[in-house]
C-alpha cells in the first residue's frame, strides 16, 4: 500500500513516524497532510533513503541541482558534486545531466548519496532522439515513458515532469512575447518538439498512463514549470499562469490516484510579486506542496546569483513555500564547481531557515546564539551556526589578543566592556 493510501486507511507508516520526530509535530499532523495532499515523503521501493518530508507545517526544505552539460561530463565531479551537496546541509537531490553517459552518471550519483534525488526523464529521451536521430523532435513517445519507467527502477525518487505545456500554453506564450525568452531545458525540448510534430504533449495527453508508472513505481510527481520566467520583466505572465492553471488541474487527479505530487514555481520574480505568486500557486493547487525554483529577484548580478535567489528564496519561504531550489554563484555563466554547489546549498539554507523563523515562528537558534555573542562563548557560537566550519575558519585566520573577543573591536570590544556592569 503507498503513503496516500495507508495515510487515507488512517495508517501512521515508519516513514510518516520519522518526519515527524524530525519535525517536532505530531505523527496525524503528517498522516493527515498526506492524505490531503499538502506534504510529501519522496520515497522508492528501489532504494532507502534519509527520510524528508515536504509541505504545510513542515520546515522549508532544499533541493541541490547538480549534472553534466555537453561542454563539461565529468562523472567524478559530479560525484564530488553529489557529496558537497549532502555536507553542505541539502536536502534532496536532482541529477540534471545532459551530457556524457547519462544512465551511469545517475547511478553514480544514486549510489554516492542517501539523499532523495530527482531526475527529469524527458532530458534522457530528448538527447537519445537527439544523439540517434539527429534532433530533439523526433523523440518517440513510448520512449519518453519506458526511459520515465527505467529511471525510476533506478532508484529516482521525484520526477520533475513537464505536464503544463500544451498547446493552449504555447498560445499564451506566443501572443504574450517575452524580454527574456524561455529558460527551461524542458519547456523548451517540448516546445521545439509540438511544434515540429504538431502533436500535444504526451505527458499531458498520456497522463493517465504517466500516472500508472508514477504509481507502480512510487515516484513523487513534481509537475514541472517549463514556462518560468528567464527575466524579471516576464515573471507572473500569462503563459506561467496557464501552465500553472493546467498544473494545479492534473495534480487533483495525480494525488487522487495516490501519486504523491509536488507543484513547481517560478523563476525569477521581482521581490514585491512573490506574495502574490506563492497564494496563487497554493490556492489553485489546492495547497500542494509548492517547489520554488529560486526565485531571482534581479537579473543584473551574474556571479551572486546564489544570494539573488537567497532574498528571494526567503521572502517564498516566508510566505509559505515548501521546497526551495538552490542556486549558485555561476548560474547563467557555467555550469557549477563542487565547491560552488556547497556555497549555493549555504546560500539556500539561510534562506529557508529566515523563512521559517515567520512562516514556523522557529527562532530558538537565533535566540542562542544571541546569548552565545553576549557570553562570548565561542564554541556555542560555532554550534549554532549554519556552516560552523567557516566561521571557526575566519576566526582562526585573524585571532586577537584577548581570547574572548574578536580583532572586530580587539580592546574595545563592546560586549566585554558591557559585561562588567550589567549581567543580563
Ligand atoms: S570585538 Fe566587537 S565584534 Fe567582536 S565580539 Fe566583541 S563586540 Fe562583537
Amino acid at each position: 500500500m503507498n503513503l496516500i493510501a495507508s495515510a487515507k486507511r488512517g495508517i501512521v507508516t515508519e516513514e510518516m513516524k520519522t518526519v515527524a520526530r524530525q519535525e517536532g509535530v505530531t505523527e496525524d499532523f503528517v498522516r493527515r497532510g498526506i492524505a490531503e495532499g499538502h506534504i510529501v515523503i519522496p520515497i522508492s521501493p528501489y532504494r532507502e533513503v534519509k527520510i524528508c518530508g515536504i509541505g504545510e507545517g513542515l520546515h522549508t526544505k532544499v533541493n541541490a541541482s547538480i549534472g553534466t552539460s555537453t561542454d563539461i561530463a565529468d562523472i567524478e565531479m559530479e560525484v564530488k558534486k553529489a557529496r558537497m551537496a549532502e555536507r553542505a546541509g541539502a536536502d534532496t537531490l536532482m541529477e540534471l545531466s545532459t551530457g556524457g553517459d547519462l544512465v551511469e552518471i545517475r547511478k553514480r550519483v544514486v549510489e554516492a548519496t542517501a539523499l532523495s534525488v530527482g531526475s527529469v526523464p524527458l532530458y534522457q529521451a530528448f538527447i537519445e532522439a537527439a544523439r540517434k536521430d539527429g534532433a530533439v523532435v523526433h523523440m518517440r513517445e513510448d520512449d519518453l515513458f519506458r526511459i520515465t519507467a527505467e529511471q525510476a527502477k533506478a532508484g529516482t525518487n521525484f520526477m520533475a515532469i513537464h505536464t503544463g505545456i500544451n498547446f493552449v500554453t504555447l498560445d499564451r506564450l506566443k501572443n504574450q512575447g517575452r524580454h527574456g525568452g524561455l529558460v527551461s531545458r524542458g519547456g523548451a525540448f517540448m516546445t521545439a518538439w509540438m511544434l515540429h510534430n504538431q502533436k500535444e504533449n504526451p505527458l499531458y495527453s498520456e497522463f493517465e498512463y504517466l500516472l500508472e508508472i508514477m504509481k507502480e513505481h512510487e515516484v513523487t510527481l513534481s509537475m514541472g514549470n517549463g514556462m518560468r520566467a528567464g527575466a524579471v520583466h516576464d515573471a507572473t505572465d500569462r503563459a506561467q499562469i496557464q501552465e500553472l492553471l493546467i498544473n494545479a488541474e492534473l495534480a487533483d487527479r495525480s494525488h487522487a490516484a495516490g501519486v504523491q505530487t509536488i507543484v513547481e514555481g517560478p523563476g525569477h520574480i521581482p521581490i514585491d510579486e512573490i506574495e502574490a505568486n506563492v497564494i496563487l500557486q497554493k490556492r489553485v493547487t489546492n495547497g500542494k506542496p509548492f517547489y520554488m525554483l529560486g526565485p531571482l529577484v534581479t537579473d543584473i548580478a551574474p556571479g551572486y546569483d546564489d544570494r539573488v535567489a537567497a532574498i528571494g528564496a526567503a521572502l517564498s519561504s516566508s510566505y509559505g513555500a515548501d521546497f526551495i531550489c538552490y542556486v549558485t554563484p555561476s548560474e547563467h555563466l557555467a555550469l557549477p564547481t563542487p565547491e560552488e554547489v556547497f556555497e549555493g546549498v549555504i546560500s539556500s539554507r539561510i534562506a529557508a531557515h529566515v523563512g521559517d523563523m515567520v512562516k514556523l515562528g522557529k527562532r530558538e537558534a537565533d535566540q542562542e546564539m544571541g546569548h552565545a555573542r553576549r557570553d562570548l562563548d565561542w564554541e556555542r557560537q560555532f554550534a549554532v551556526a549554519i556552516n560552523p566550519e567557516r566561521a571557526r575558519a575566519i576566526r582562526k585566520e585573524r585571532m586577537p589578543a584577548d581570547a574572548d573577543t574578536c580583532t572586530m573591536c580587539g580592546d574595545y570590544c563592546a560586549l566585554k566592556i558591557v559585561n562588567r556592569y550589567f549581567k543580563f
